[in-house]
């Protein structure tokens, strides 16, 4: 796009006054200033003088940039790919206030990992928002450590394996890639879910002639989850490599996870807004309505709910991300005769921030301050993105968010920017929504309006 050179100045330098900043420790009154995409000054009152841009943020609070780090684009499953590619998604990221994502490189089976990247890289590369990726060995071939310290030095220090679907490990396999991983300081993020237990189950259902979407739920009892917990737990003790749960979803999980760092054990765990606000009864239904919420892990009880707020607060939970995996209900319908072959996800990049803030921070479950550590600071700093990214200070990138606290919004697929027609949140409210997003020191979302200027995502390389 053409831009001209007094146009190119003008998005040189922005200057937010007047807003409430919040970051994981403080929460302070101050203007910011924005030059070339980094912050370059916070002072309670900045000269105004040649600068074109000026936001009036009063009344506001300033968090940084949301950070997801759990999120599938453009994902290849049998049903096709996830709804979103790197550009609907990350747009749909930016109206929620979320300004990088951590996707995922999966490799086909002995695909050289280094080469999977590059492959990856090149499908991201229309992302708005700055990316990097959990790179997954689903298999053990013979140059597999080498491509490892390859893949650590060209910026991704972070792991993701499975205990569940195809592309799971077994457990030999899966204490070598540790043992690697730990080796070059790295961290192994988890799907932690006992995968032959599931399958045995999920068959024993279809042998029963049980096939509705409930049966994904029946199949995936709390037990699924935590036992395959407990084990990687104690596979990172016996590693001594840093190990991250995603989507944590069941109570007897979180008391495995506290007694683990209560012993000392580098165990990490990330939570979404599913498990935090849905449950199972959302399956129970016509086909229509409940296969939206096919997703693994199942979305469980008010008391797994409860336990899972409990350990936000507490800390032992130290991420939100959303999974974020859409899929069309024309794709859902491939398993309308079988739940096993429905396509497992559903989105919520867009409203992760909305809904945490609503439920979380508005209902006094969490403070202002741990918002901004579960939706951006800790995530930053497990993955060796701090303190470029998860802070404002002078130094750190010019992503921000100006967060308007008085906007009450119902969700809806018709006004979502996802590209999908179904939304798990249908009809929830949101109290607290960003007015303007700015990622490297451009203003990209303005009042529900996206401004396209020439906003570009870029791959981010991370430190050990
Ligand atoms: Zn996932």
């Amino acid at each position: 796009m053409y831009t001209s050179n007094k146009e190119a100045e003008k998005i040189k330098k922005i200057l937010i006054i007047n807003g409430i900043i919040v970051t994981s420790e403080r929460i302070f009154k101050s203007d910011i200033l924005s030059e070339n995409g980094i912050i370059t000054k916070i002072s309670p009152k900045i000269n105004r003088k040649d600068i074109e841009t000026i936001i009036d943020a009063k009344g506001k609070y300033i968090f940084p940039g949301g950070i997801d780090p759990h999120v599938h684009m453009q994902l290849p499953t049998p049903a096709g790919f996830s709804s979103d590619n790197f550009y609907t998604g990350s747009k749909a990221s930016l109206f929620g206030g979320t300004t990088t994502i951590l996707d995922f490189v999966t490799p086909n089976k002995e695909q050289n990992l280094v080469k999977a990247l590059s492959e990856r890289k090149k499908e991201a590369s229309n992302s708005l928002t700055d990316y990097s990726f959990h790179v997954s060995p689903i298999d053990f071939h013979k140059n597999i450590e080498n491509e490892i310290s390859q893949i650590i030095k060209s910026g991704i220090n972070s792991f993701k394996v499975y205990m569940a679907y195809s592309i799971g490990l077994k457990y030999d396999v899966l204490l070598k890639i540790m043992k690697i991983v730990a080796k070059s300081k790295g961290i192994i993020t988890v799907h932690a879910e006992l995968g032959n237990e599931i399958d045995k189950l999920r068959n024993n259902c279809a042998k029963n002639g049980n096939f509705s979407p409930k049966y994904h739920a029946i199949s995936r009892p709390n037990y699924t989850e935590s036992d395959a917990v407990k084990k990687i737990i104690n596979f990172s003790e016996q590693t001594k490599c840093t190990v991250y749960i995603v989507h944590v979803s069941s109570k007897e999980s979180i008391e495995h996870i506290k007694k683990a760092q209560k012993k000392g054990i580098s165990i990490f765990a990330e939570t979404c807004p599913q498990y935090l606000l849905l449950t199972d009864d959302k399956l129970f239904g016509e086909f229509n309505e409940t296969s939206k919420y096919v997703f693994s892990p199942v979305i469980r009880k008010k008391e797994d709910n409860f336990a899972l707020w409990k350990a936000l607060k507490a800390g032992n939970i130290q991420t939100v991300g959303t999974d974020h995996c859409p899929f069309n209900l024309s794709q859902k319908k491939l398993g309308e005769n079988d739940f096993r072959k429905i396509p497992n996800g559903a989105g919520g990049v867009e409203h992760r921030l909305s809904l945490l803030y609503t439920h979380g921070v508005i209902e006094n479950k969490i403070s202002l301050n741990e918002f901004v550590k579960l939706t951006s600071t800790n995530t930053a700093k497990i993955f060796g993105l701090y303190p470029k990214k998860g802070e404002i200070a002078v130094g750190s990138d010019a992503d921000l968010v100006i967060w308007n606290s008085k906007i009450n919004e119902i969700i809806s697929s018709k006004t979502h920017h996802s590209n999908c027609d179904l939304n798990i949140y249908e009809g929830t409210i949101i109290k607290g929504k960003p007015e303007f997003v700015i990622k490297a020191g451009k203003v990209c979302i303005k009042k529900n309006e996206f401004i396209s200027s020439d906003i570009k995502g870029l791959f981010l390389k991370r430190k050990i």
